[in-house]
């Protein structure tokens, strides 16, 4: 007879789990809370949409805090590996200029996940909409709130995290694990925008600029990319994978500090030289005619710096290399694009198996693990749903 997988939650993890589980060997059902699954998957469709990132699984590993957690999955379902899966899904992909691994240009989100739902279909998956679980009886079944109660031989969790709410992803279910004394630790917002107190007339003039080809530092961590200037802050991929830095300076101090370099390809000599050999008749003439920088990098110079350094060519090349700017806040926990918190690594093991409750699996932004975006976070949870799925498939 074959055994049961319930998966509780539908999202990109589950997915992928119910599509690599062995439907010979297993009756597999989702349980979802909506009336459809996968709403983040599409919500993320209507940005960027990376579903991973095209690097050497080297450097890719690297890109998780903590390091090594996430490594045997990720290496179990490289980004190699999911471009395959897709294409044979039909639903080829290219590699963006950024090295971000899009469905080729025309391929809507929801021509993906109808992608994804016909094969789990081809497999007889069962998918159980309107279905929220909410407790676990005395015995050990699985309580929702519809009355159903079931008690399979596997269950994986993928109920996602706590931000975009109106997505399902609202993360109410943790003190359902600390019940179980299974440590869990609050949502906190990451890949979100920082809040910087901007001058009035700096940010009426700027607001919905973009910073390009910049860098930003926190601590000792380095992103290059591209932030847009808010009413609230920053934000942008050149800060978003900043997150745990600044998380943890804001939670340690109350308020963090990033290094902006407004002109990575130049060393200060060089910008210095460049300022000096310079003919413009002005300070900013020079900045933007011989260092090419752009309006709002130079109205943000002289927002944040006194009218002495903006005119001693010295300090201001410093300046431009290493502007420092004060973040006070994140953004609200809804508004990020990933969470961190949610259920502590510690209680799993490398194969996402609560160690406090066996056959019961965790994956996916459940967990308390963090990553950039430009598709470490679909990635991450593929390659999680995929690595339960082969480790159930080996089981007698
Ligand atoms: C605006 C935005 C843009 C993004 N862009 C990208 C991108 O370009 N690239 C990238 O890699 N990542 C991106 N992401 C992140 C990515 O979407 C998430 O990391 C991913 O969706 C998490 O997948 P998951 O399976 O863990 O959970 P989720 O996608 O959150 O799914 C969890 C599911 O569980 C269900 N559920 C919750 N509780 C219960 C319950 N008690 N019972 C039953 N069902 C339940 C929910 O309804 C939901 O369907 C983006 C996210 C956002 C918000």
């Amino acid at each position: 007879m074959k055994k049961s997988v319930a998966i509780i939650g539908g999202g990109p993890a589950a997915l992928l789990l119910a599509a690599f589980l062995d439907s010979n060997k297993f009756e597999v059902t989702i349980y979802e809370k909506n009336k459809s699954v996968a709403r983040k998957f599409l919500v993320a469709g209507k940005g960027g949409f990376n579903l991973s990132h095209a690097e050497n699984m080297q450097d890719f590993v690297s890109r998780y805090t903590p390091q090594e957690f996430l490594n045997s999955a990720l290496l179990n379902f490289t980004n190699s590996d999911l471009r395959d899966y897709f294409s044979i899904l039909g639903i080829p992909t290219f590699i963006g200029s950024s090295n971000r691994i899009y469905p080729e240009q025309g391929i809507k989100p929801i021509r993906v996940l109808k992608a994804l739902l016909k094969e789990l279909d081809k497999k007889d998956i069962v998918i159980k909409y309107l279905e929220k679980w909410i407790a676990w009886n005395t015995d050990g079944g699985l309580i929702f709130e519809s009355g159903t109660i079931i008690k399979p031989n596997y269950t994986v969790f993928s109920m996602g995290a706590a931000s975009w709410k109106k997505t399902g992803s609202e993360g109410d279910w943790l003190s359902l694990f600390t019940e179980k004394e299974i440590a869990t630790k609050p949502f906190e917002v990451s890949n979100c925008a920082f809040g910087i107190e901007w001058s009035k007339v700096f940010v009426k003039k700027c607001e919905g600029s973009p910073l390009k080809n910049i860098t930003i530092s926190c601590a000792d961590k380095t992103q290059k990319g591209e932030a847009v200037i808010t009413n609230f802050g920053l934000e942008g991929n050149a800060i978003y994978g900043l997150s745990p830095e600044i998380r943890k300076q804001l939670n340690t101090s109350g308020s963090a500090s990033v290094y902006i370099d407004l002109k990575p390809s130049l060393s200060i000599g060089k910008i210095l030289l460049k300022l000096k050999k310079s003919t413009a008749k002005n300070v900013s003439l020079k900045l933007k005619n011989d260092l090419k920088l752009s309006a709002v990098q130079l109205d943000l110079l002289k927002s944040m710096v006194s009218k002495e350094v903006f005119l001693d060519l010295d300090e201001l090349a410093k300046v431009v290399k290493n502007l420092k700017l004060i973040i006070h806040s994140t953004a609200p926990l809804d508004e990020g694009i990933s969470c961190v918190g949610g259920i502590e690594l510690r209680e799993v093991t490398k194969l996402f198996e609560l160690y406090k409750l066996q056959n019961h699996y965790c994956i996916g932004e459940m967990l308390d693990w963090d990553a950039p975006t430009g598709g470490y976070l679909l990635q991450a949870c593929f390659s999680m749903g995929v690595s339960v799925a082969k480790e159930l498939n080996m089981k007698e």
